[in-house]
């Protein structure tokens, strides 16, 4: 395995730039690159052994859809509250 020295470039994932870029090697941690920083943003990151990240789109739009359908429930037919009584003004 060939070893990896602070400033080589290597490929990466690239959360900014939403693919795999050229990437320099800023910290090491066992013989290994422990953060890299993309050479096309400039911003840095953990390194990611040029995997993408997880979607967590799916889990949140699940979560704000069970929510509206709370909101829909006929139980609670009763938060529609009656209009108050406006404040009178003095004149
Ligand atoms: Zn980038």
């Amino acid at each position: 395995m060939p070893e990896v020295r602070l400033g080589d470039v290597i490929d990466d994932y690239c959360v900014k730039c939403k693919r795999i870029m050229n990437h320099s090697v800023v910290s090491l941690l066992n013989n290994g690159p422990a953060k890299v920083r993309c050479r096309t943003c400039y911003s840095d990151h953990d390194y990611r052994h040029e995997q993408a990240p997880p979607p967590k789109v799916d889990t949140r739009k699940a979560a704000l859809f069970s929510e509206v359908l709370a909101k829909v429930q006929p139980d609670s037919a009763s938060a529609a509250a009656p209009a108050k009584a406006k404040t009178k003004r003095k004149k």
